[in-house]
């Protein structure tokens, strides 16, 4: 998205990408249908950045109606699903890319694959040239090529497969940046499950529960790994879950197995068993608990669950699991950490770098899931690039 603004400014744009390909990560993005945006009103959007972050007003220079145009007019146009998330109208990522790809050639932009960057060239002084950048390309050897601008947009850490790995990070600490370790965002919860829970139902999901932990709260279905919780969950309320492990070496998280019932609701329905019922009968006739609900019921309390309704209905309401670490970043749909702004004007230029410009997840920012990551990654691009030109008109 920088490489467009600033080829359309008229400027000769070289995009230097080490994977054989670019745009990994979104091709990865569209699988799940390409949530590029949010609905929301803008003052709700904005607020999913922190307060006062530089990244709102990116977002509120280039908001949604302006993502959405702008896929439209690459023959993508865009539609609302139900939950205010925005996807193309095709529900992929390919033909978006592969249209964007030819626009950009059109505006001559020159893509030079293959190309690792290995950090800035370094004057006599120690210091690094922040117009020179060494490369390695694909036969391992090193090439230098000179800039009069740049913008980097190497992303965070997670799914290095697909291409961003953070090796950026030792680079820009070595010139004097100060970046925020770079974590998981957006990630799914370890949970040490019994062997019998997992091999019977990792994999399945729990369905229209409620998650919470610090005070954080999220609802709908959550999928049971082999490792502990996934899905959206879970994934909102991870941010936090991070932050208590990191500080209390784990984290307590409940889980409400009937979020539309109170709690006197569920001893109500917990007060006439009949005495031919098993347990598990008895749960799936007077709540409809699926099986995987039951089993965690068991899980959590070492298959000792209390038969009196005023000590179960406690437990249907608020299942407690011990959290020790969440997902690691490589499994994380994106990076928390990254270049801090304090390090940044506000046209996202590096101050000790003069016309070095950074934007997308290399910035320390982050959001939930439900199209917030790739709206501020085109919107701190679009700033960045839009801050680059002003810096090259500047006497
Ligand atoms: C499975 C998954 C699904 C997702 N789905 C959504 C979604 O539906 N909606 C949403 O809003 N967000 C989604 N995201 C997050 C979103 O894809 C990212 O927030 C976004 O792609 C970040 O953009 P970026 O340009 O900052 O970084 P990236 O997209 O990661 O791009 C960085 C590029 O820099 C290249 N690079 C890295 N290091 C170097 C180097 N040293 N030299 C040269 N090139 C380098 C990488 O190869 C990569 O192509 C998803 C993420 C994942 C993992």
């Amino acid at each position: 998205m920088a490489a467009e603004v600033l080829a359309e400014s008229g400027l000769q744009v070289d995009l230097y990408e080490h994977m054989p390909s670019v745009g990994r990560k979104l091709l990865l993005a569209g699988r799940s249908g390409l949530n590029l945006t949010n609905s929301e009103p803008i003052d709700e959007m904005v607020a999913r950045f922190g307060p006062a972050s530089p990244v709102c007003d990116a977002v509120r220079s280039f908001p949604p109606t302006a993502l959405r145009e702008w896929a439209a007019g690459l023959g993508e146009p865009t539609y609302i699903g139900s939950s205010g998330r925005v996807f193309p109208t095709s529900f992929r990522a390919t033909p978006l890319l592969r249209a964007w790809l030819a626009s950009l050639a059109e505006h001559g932009v020159r893509m030079h694959l293959r190309h690792r960057w290995l950090g800035w060239g370094i004057e006599t002084d120690g210091t690094p040239d922040p117009t020179m950048h060494r490369f390695r390309t694909v036969g391992g050897e090193v090439t230098e090529h000179r800039s009069d601008v740049t913008v980097f947009a190497l992303g965070g850490a997670s799914w290095p497969r697909v291409g961003s790995d953070g090796s950026w990070v030792p680079h820009f600490r070595a010139a004097g940046i100060e970046v925020a370790a770079l974590r998981p965002a957006n990630c799914g919860l370890h949970i040490e499950w019994s062997r019998v829970f997992v091999e019977q139902f990792a994999g399945v999901p729990l369905k229209n529960v409620r998650v919470s932990a610090g005070s954080s709260t999220a609802r709908g279905d959550v999928m049971v790994t082999d490792r502990g919780l996934e899905s959206g969950p879970i994934y909102m309320i991870s941010a936090e879950v991070r932050d208590i492990v990191d500080r209390d070496g784990t984290c307590t998280v409940t889980i409400d197995l009937h979020p539309d019932l109170t709690r006197d609701a569920v001893i109500a329905r917990l007060s006439s068993r009949r005495p031919k019922d098993s347990m598990t009968t008895f749960l799936r006739r007077s709540l409809g608990l699926s099986p995987a609900a039951i089993a965690l019921l068991r899980e959590a309390t070492d298959n000792e669950l209390p038969s009196a309704p005023i000590t179960l209905a406690p437990l249907v309401k608020a299942v407690t699991l011990a959290v020790q670490s969440v997902a690691p970043i490589e499994r994380a749909i994106s990076t928390a950490g990254g270049v801090s702004f304090d390090d940044l004007d506000g046209r996202f230029m590096i101050r000790r770098l003069p016309g070095t410009f950074i934007a997308g997840e290399m910035l320390d920012w982050e959001a939930p899931t439900g199209g917030y990551l790739l709206q501020a990654s085109f919107s701190t691009a679009v700033a960045a690039a839009n801050g680059a030109i002003a810096w090259l008109a500047e006497p």
